[in-house]
């Protein structure tokens, strides 16, 4: 679960919020409290486009409502670094790559850069994934459609497209599982952080668990894991809850690591799908920092099954990227 100096499980104390986020709405209300306060100007993050709703692009917003209207995940991609500026009276809300990114640009300093809030991220799925789907489901071309959210308004709560004269809807396990998750890129699959080690504060979803140990989806009143990863991010998560915005509760990381299978084996055998795409001819990236060899080292029969994975799903595949 990366380094962290404190690890909640958590919710948005207003129930308009907890409902509509993704998870807890922790990051809608933490946003929405800090530019309501003043203690920051304006948040960068992203949203449905106003055009065209099932797209998906990068939005700043400076009211409470604005940050209600942006509440959930968008499983499509976008580029919030391009409207995001180093101002520290800002913040943004990402995905890990691009909090990463843009702690890398202000040379790592904390405190000099925008507050940063990310969330764990399995990957960025195609945006022909989301027409598909809607398709799929019997709803109308992208053009008609009026608005789309992927999960939220519940937890996890339903991929629902709405057009002129109806909606069409799935729950979350068809939409992400089967349309949506296996789309995500290639470059997503060889990523070592799905879980926003460079932001101020990541949230990810509090699964519950089974008898086997896997997530659950049943539907109920939303919790996010919240995490603060630097000394500025635990002073935000203190003083929300003390200004009564969101609601605290201790949480174990293990219990966190068992909710998030797909966030823990990516990193344990990254390093055994690199060793395959470098065999492979590919070229990769060189991470250093995340103590990949020695994870994936670590447990040398799965490592070696990843590695075999790898390099099967390699051949006849175009040079760049695999499935
Ligand atoms: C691509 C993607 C992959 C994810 N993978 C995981 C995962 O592996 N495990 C897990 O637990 N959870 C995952 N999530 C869900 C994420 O963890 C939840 O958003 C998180 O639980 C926060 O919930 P919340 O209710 O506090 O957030 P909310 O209060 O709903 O706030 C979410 C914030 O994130 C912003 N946002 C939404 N989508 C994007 C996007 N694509 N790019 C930038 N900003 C965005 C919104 O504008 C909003 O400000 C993923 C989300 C996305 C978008």
């Amino acid at each position: 679960m990366g380094s962290y100096v404190g690890i909640w499980e958590a919710w948005a104390v207003n129930p308009e919020i907890r409902h509509r986020g993704s998870s807890g709405g922790v990051l809608t209300a933490i946003q929405s409290w800090l530019l309501t306060s003043g203690a920051i100007t304006q948040v960068a993050t992203a949203a449905a486009d106003p055009q065209q709703p099932v797209r998906t692009v990068p939005v700043r917003i400076v009211s409470r409502e604005e940050a209600l209207a942006a509440a959930g995940s968008r499983y499509a991609p976008v580029g919030v670094g391009s409207i995001a500026s180093l101002d520290p009276t800002h913040a943004i809300t990402a995905k890990p790559c691009e909090a990463s990114a843009i702690r890398a640009l202000s040379g790592g300093r904390i405190g000099e850069t925008p507050l940063l809030l990310s969330f764990f991220c399995a990957g960025t799925p195609s945006q022909h994934a989301t027409e598909r789907l809607v398709h799929d489901l019997g709803g109308p071309a992208p053009e008609e459609i009026t608005d789309l959210w992927y999960r939220g308004r519940g937890w996890p709560g339903r991929f629902t497209a709405v057009f002129d004269g109806g909606q069409v809807s799935t729950d979350y396990d068809s939409s992400w599982g089967q349309a949506l998750g296996p789309t995500t890129q290639w470059r997503c699959k060889i990523c070592p952080d799905g879980i926003g080690e460079a932001a101020d504060i990541a949230a990810a979803d509090s699964w519950d668990s089974d008898d086997r140990g896997y997530p659950t989806f049943g539907e109920q009143e939303g919790r996010s894991a919240l995490i603060a990863r630097t000394e500025r991010g635990r002073a935000v998560v203190l003083a929300a809850q003390e200004a009564g915005v969101i609601e605290l509760h201790p949480l174990e990381p293990e219990r966190l690591a068992r909710a998030q299978p797909l966030q823990t084996s990516r990193r344990q055998f990254l390093a055994a799908r690199l060793w395959a795409t470098r065999l492979g001819g590919r070229s990769v990236p060189r991470y250093r920092g995340f103590g990949l060899t020695w994870l994936s080292l670590a447990q040398p029969r799965i490592a070696l099954r990843t590695f075999r994975g790898t390099l099967r799903r390699l051949r006849g595949t175009k040079q760049g990227g695999i499935q």
